[in-house]
């Protein structure tokens, strides 16, 4: 019989609180590579975790934009099942020379996706497993080690938007947020946690106190309830009605000014760019607070591709019926198209290797 090695939660387990927290800061300390240095454990429970992985993921293929710059890794993990996740440069027009860009990372909640929604390749992928919270916050300390390590800065935004949807991982993005929050010390509203809309879980989410105040974004790619089931196969009958209610009751729950519902729409040509569907996107916003939209142009992910871009002039069209409507809408410019790091290109596609 093959002994049972120990996890860092095993040996952990007993520990007071303030150890974890201890733990947690340390795995973003840009001078403590292992559990040996972290030298306000005791020297007991340091030689315990002596043999713990530093980190849960290895860097399998790096690739970089040539457009842009983005960067997309191909991640494993101990089991050697992969996620990708993606490095966003973004320059300002107010920077001046020396000054470093800020960086986004995009990071995945889960190895693959059982959400099926048809526009995104991750989605073709199937379900494999949840990430732990380690898999998930070692995304952002991978980035963060090769942007101190190039010198090129820190990590300032993280959105969870890359592979997986994250409130089906509730428990373990929660833990994941509140450790980047205080551990990495950034700001709850410079992290957004997008979601095909969990009604059930968005009621949890609502009404739990340890849920921190991090910005939230719905997909939502159409405001007409049999079209959405079309492109989105996890809809429910009464998802958009659902919306609304929930909408007033996260106002309330997060009151800033600041705390808007995000509105990903990703905009399908000739499936959900009608004027009718304006018109229904236009309807459902106004009902439900305050809320930015952001209108995503596709990204085709493979030449066999079911669905075509909409025009550009069609989503300059939307952005500015929405304005006149006074309703915030933004266009997203899609970075790390020549990489297929874009939004719903995420394939792993060195699993052909594999
Ligand atoms: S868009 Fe998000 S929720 Fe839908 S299949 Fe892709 S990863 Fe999953």
């Amino acid at each position: 019989m093959t002994e049972k090695i120990e996890s860092l939660e095993d040996i952990i387990k007993d520990e007071p609180a303030f150890r974890r927290q201890q733990i947690y800061l340390a795995w973003f300390d840009k001078n403590i590579h292992s559990f040996e240095e972290i030298t306000t454990l005791s020297k007991d429970l340091r030689a315990k975790l002596k043999n713990i992985p530093w980190m849960t993921v290895k860097e399998r293929v790096l690739q970089q934009s040539k457009i842009d710059g983005t960067r997309k890794a191909l991640l494993e993990f101990a089991d050697g099942r992969v996620v990708e996740s993606v490095l966003m440069p973004r320059v300002s027009k107010k920077m001046i020379p020396g000054d470093k860009p800020r960086y986004t990372i995009c990071v995945s909640s889960q190895v693959g996706c059982p959400m099926a929604c048809t526009f995104c390749a991750t989605g073709k992928l199937g379900f494999s497993r949840n990430l732990t919270y380690r898999e998930i916050i070692d995304q952002m300390r991978y980035w963060q080690e090769l942007l101190w390590k190039t010198e090129e800065g820190k990590v300032d935004n993280i959105v969870f938007m890359g592979q997986g949807e994250p409130l089906l991982n509730y428990n373990n993005v929660k833990l994941a947020l509140n450790i980047l929050i205080k551990g990495a010390e950034i700001g709850p509203r410079k992290i957004t946690v997008s979601t095909v809309g969990l009604a059930e879980t968005m009621n949890k989410m609502v009404d739990d106190k340890h849920w921190p105040p991090v910005r939230f974004a719905l997909s939502l790619h159409s405001a007409i309830n049999e079209n959405r089931t079309s492109i989105m196969p996890s809809n429910r009958a009464d998802f958009l009605d659902f919306l609304v209610d929930w909408s007033k009751r996260y106002h309330l729950a997060f009151p800033s000014r600041t705390h808007f519902i995000g509105i990903e729409y990703i905009m399908l040509g000739g499936v959900n760019d009608s004027p009718k569907n304006l018109d229904a996107l236009i309807k459902l916003v106004q009902k439900m607070g305050s809320v930015k939209v952001n209108l995503i142009p596709y990204n085709p992910g493979s030449k066999k591709d079911f669905f075509g871009a909409t025009p550009i002039e069609t989503i300059k069209h939307w952005q500015e019926k929405m304005n006149q409507k006074n309703i915030i809408c933004t266009v997203r410019r899609s970075q790390g198209l020549d990489i297929a790091a874009a939004c719903g290109q995420l394939a792993n596609l060195d699993k052909q290797n594999d």
